[in-house]
């Protein structure tokens, strides 16, 4: 399907990558047949566009809203609550919908039947995850951790080597990654593997895409508990100083930043956490 792309599928298959690309990727890792069915997130507005790509492709669809299914909010309104408020997830809850997709409609019926009960290694497990991720996410939500900056601060401090960690595993700006789950660790060999292949899937939509995807990927991060910094220089280096137009922030509001070995002083106030290197 990747190959014989029509001029509708590739415009769409461009507005997911530049504004929505978590679900550019489990689409295209579904399409490729690289795994058997895909789950995406999406708002209503997008059903007709993403169901003609899927049909025309020789796929079937089925579509939930997401208030149908078991709270599976706790991601975006977890202790944390730093990517939406009451109101946004009471807006998600009409506008949300889990879109399915598989060439086998009793694979969406059983995905469906784990979603409506939040079975994470079941629905783990259909998904394609490493095993190994699947049973650290699990501990993770039994202890209460499901914020993006928890499970990154979680997958770096299972990790063996600290100092520089392969770029394949990064979350990087604007959500660019190249798994669909979060690592257990950032040097997990299984989901390097993953990555591998997702990188090769993404460059036979777009060579451009591939470029942008490794330039994201290999800039560094700052993560703790509370905030996630993406810097926009690969190069950062301890004691230098950065302005707002450096960096981008999530989950807090930062104005000036200067790099220490274990944190950074944020608007003169001295922040712990990790600093991450991706190569
Ligand atoms: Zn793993």
């Amino acid at each position: 399907m990747l190959k014989n792309n029509t001029n509708e599928s590739k415009r769409t298959l461009s507005y997911l990558f530049h504004n929505d690309y978590f679900n550019f990727l489990s689409l295209i890792t579904v399409l490729s047949g690289e795994r058997p069915i895909g789950r995406l997130v999406i708002s209503k507005n997008l059903i007709s566009k993403i169901a003609s790509i899927v049909s025309n492709a020789g796929y079937r669809a089925k579509y939930v809203p997401r208030s149908m299914l078991s709270e599976s909010f706790l991601f975006e309104g977890g202790k944390n609550k730093w990517k939406c408020t009451k109101d946004d997830i009471i807006h998600l809850k009409k506008n949300n919908i889990y879109f399915y997709i598989s060439k086998q409609n009793s694979l969406i019926d059983k995905l469906i039947k784990y979603d409506k009960v939040l079975n994470i290694k079941k629905i783990g497990k259909m998904l394609h995850y490493p095993t190994c991720c699947i049973n650290k996410f699990n501990k993770n939500v039994e202890h209460n951790c499901y914020s993006e900056q928890e499970l990154l601060v979680s997958a770096y401090d299972y990790s063996k080597n600290k100092m520089q960690f392969p770029f394949y595993l990064n979350y990087g700006t604007f959500g660019k990654t190249l798994i669909l789950h979060y690592p257990c660790a950032y040097n997990c060999k299984k989901s390097i593997d993953l990555a591998k292949i997702n990188l090769s899937l993404v460059k036979k939509v777009s060579f451009e895409f591939y470029k942008k995807i490794i330039s994201y990927l290999k800039k560094p991060v700052f993560i703790n508990e509370n905030a996630i910094v993406y810097f926009k220089d690969s190069g950062i280096s301890i004691g230098k100083k950065y302005n707002s137009k450096e960096f981008i922030v999530k989950g807090r509001d930062y104005k000036n930043i200067e790099i220490f070995e274990k944190g950074i002083k944020a608007d003169n106030v001295f922040i712990e956490g990790r600093i991450c290197y991706f190569k």
